[in-house]
Order: structure tokens, then sequence, then C-alpha cells
């Protein structure tokens, strides 16, 4: 699996015009080799095997897990790497620019020079990837859509349980460490990301960091969380009422609901990612709210929590067969609350209603009232 990953990697490289890929990234490391390791960096040469370079906490691992690279064991991965590049005749180095500092590049770039003419006089050349390596990882192979999954499934199970606790005095903190903690017995390998719990009038606040308020009788509470599983991301949010809702409220769940499920229906392959955004955008514009809804309409999920794909208005590109993504409009009234609704779908060829995505977050999407 990671071999093949490798190769894809490989097959880049002559359109890049360079000897070799230089790949630092962390997620980016562990897609192609299958290395968990905060050290390590990866050598993919235009042709031959690819070398792994981490330091001694990470040997045995690396010797266990990842079969089919050659194994260099030093502390500073970069300049190891580069060196051996420059000893093999490799000069032209392709490097993952979005991810290396100034700091890190300067000292590579500073491997060039007296090092060089032990190298027959051969100059290093740093070119920058962009997101050539990322941009491999949005198509996911079955592997990974499994771990995806199961790390929706989690987030499913750990929801229900912990909304079966949610009531009056409780406050978004608790509910958070509740929610986190059932992800964690269920097999997580930890949450996803801090999980956001905004209740009332912090629901007006998309990115909200739960704090001591405690629930009230009339509140809407948003809950965007997800479990990691295998390294995988998952995605969900939902908004549920505490007592029946007020007229405002339901309005406001309804357009987003609606919005939500208008996403969903043209997020399909071939789907051009603004497309999608403005259909889902335009229902809410057209209620009037168009000025409460502030952020793009969703992002990849994978190795990282956001990556590509990203659907938005000034988003080019277009949907491919089983790429996860989210759809989650949402609408922010400041000082009153808020709403979003946000599921992790896999966009498939073929699938369901003409090939329509599938979705692997499940809770309802019908407002619960508690
Ligand atoms: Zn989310
Ligand atoms: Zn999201």
């Amino acid at each position: 699996m990671h071999r093949a990953r490798r190769l894809r990697a490989q097959r880049l490289i002559p359109a890049l015009g360079v000897d070799a890929v230089l790949v630092t990234s962390g997620v980016n490391v562990r897609y192609l080799t299958g290395l968990v390791s905060s050290n390590a960096a990866v050598l993919i040469p235009r042709d031959g095997p690819s070398v792994l370079c981490t330091d001694s906490r990470y040997a045995g691992t690396a010797e266990r897990e990842c079969p089919d690279v050659e194994i260099v064991i030093q502390r500073d991965t970069e300049a190891a790497l580069t060196e051996r590049a420059l000893d093999s005749g490799l000069r032209a180095i392709a490097f993952e620019d979005r991810e290396m500092t100034v700091q890190r590049h300067r000292a590579l770039a500073g491997l060039d020079g007296e090092e060089v003419v032990g190298h027959g006089g051969a100059a290093l050349e740093l070119v920058p990837l962009d997101g050539a390596i990322d941009d491999l990882r949005i198509v996911k192979d079955e592997v990974e859509l499994a771990l995806l999954a199961r790390a929706c499934e989690i987030t499913g199970e750990a929801f229900s349980a912990v909304m079966d606790r949610l009531r009056p005095g409780m406050t978004e903190r608790e509910f958070a460490v509740a929610l986190e903690r059932v992800m964690v017995d269920l097999g997580a390998d930890g949450p996803a990301f801090a999980s956001i719990v905004a209740s009332g009038p912090n629901g007006a606040i998309p990115h909200h960091v739960p704090s001591d308020r405690p629930f009230e009788r009339g509140d809407l509470v948003t809950i965007d969380c997800g479990a990691k599983f295998g390294g995988y991301h998952a995605d969900m949010t939902r908004t549920v009422a505490i007592g029946q809702p007020e007229a405002w409220q339901r309005e406001i769940y309804d357009l987003v609901a609606l919005a939500q499920e208008a996403g969903v229906a043209v997020a399909v392959v071939g789907a051009d990612v603004a497309d999608v955004d403005a259909v889902a955008r335009d229902v809410i514009e057209g209620a009037g709210y168009g000025g409460n809804f502030t952020h793009g309409l969703g992002h990849g999920v994978g190795l990282e929590i956001h990556e590509a794909p990203w659907l938005g208005q000034d988003k080019t590109g277009t949907l491919a067969d089983r790429v996860p993504i989210t759809i989650e409009p949402g609408i922010y009234l400041a000082g009153a609350g808020g709403v979003r609704i946000e599921d992790t779908l896999v966009v498939h060829a073929g699938t369901g209603a003409a090939g329509s995505a599938q979705s692997l977050t499940t809770i309802t999407r019908e407002l619960l009232v508690l």
C-alpha cells in the first residue's frame, strides 16, 4: 500500500524537472511510509528505492513497520537525506515549501557550498513542490475510507451517548470533556480536534472555545466534534435545542438544514467546488441571512482535519470519486445564537441516487429537542 503511494509520488518527478523529492511534512511521511513520527523525512529519488530518515526514538518502529524503504537513523533528517542525495549525484531536489520554515530552508541551502566540492562540484538546487504531495492524498484508497468510516461511527456513538446526559446546568466544558472521553473509550486515537460546544449566544461564534457557561432552557447548542481513528479525522456538527425552540430558532435551523441538504445533493463527481458552495449559500442568501453565513461550505478530511479540496466561493477545482468532504453551512446571529449542521461525506461515482455523496456521519439532521 505505502509502496504504491510512493510510486505515485515518484511519477510526479519527471514533470517537476527534478532528480528527487524530499518529503518533510509529518502527515505526508506517514502517508508514504506508514511511520508516525515527530521527526522523519523521506527522500524519493527519480528511480530506485526511497530512503526514510528518522531519529533513534523511532528506529525500532521504522524497521518493523516500514519494509522496502532504506532506513537511515540520524537526528537531523533533512540534512542527512540532502547529503545523501548529493552523494548519489541527485542535485535538483523538490521540497515541501508549504511546510518548510525559512530557517530550515536556509540550513539546507547551506549544504551547497564547500560540501558540494566533495560531490564533484554539483550545485544543490532546491525547487518548491507547492502542494503536489498533499494533492496525492485527496483521493482516498479503500483502507483510508474504512478508517474514516470508523472514525465517523465512533463520533456518532459518542455523540449519542453524551447527548443523553445533556441537561440545563451542565457546562460547555463538561460536555466537551465527556464527549472526548467517550470517543477514547470507544477506541479513538483521541479527538480529531478540540471539540466546539457553543450554547446560547456563544452559538454565534463559529469556532467558540467551550467555556464554563451552563446550558439554559431556551438555548440552541452547537456541538462540532469528531473522533480520530488510525490517523483519520471525522468531523460532524449538530445543533440541538434545550426546550421547545422559539420561532427564530426554528427558522434558522430549518434554513441551515435545507441549505445543507441542497449542498449534499450536488456534491457529485465532477461538481465544481464553488458551485456546490453556491447552491447551499443561495438557500441562506435567498432568506436574507447571506451576511450571517461567514465561512466556506466545507473542506476535505483525511490525515488532516482540514485538507484539500476546499469548498468555497473563491475556490477552484472539481470533486472526484472517493473524496471525503464536509458540508457545513451555518447561520450566526451576534448576541443571539447560531446553527451549524455538518456531515462528513464521501463523493462516490455511481453509488446511491444518481451518484450522490454517501454520508459517514449518520446522526439525525432533524432538530433534536431535549
Ligand atoms: Zn466541524
Ligand atoms: Zn469542518
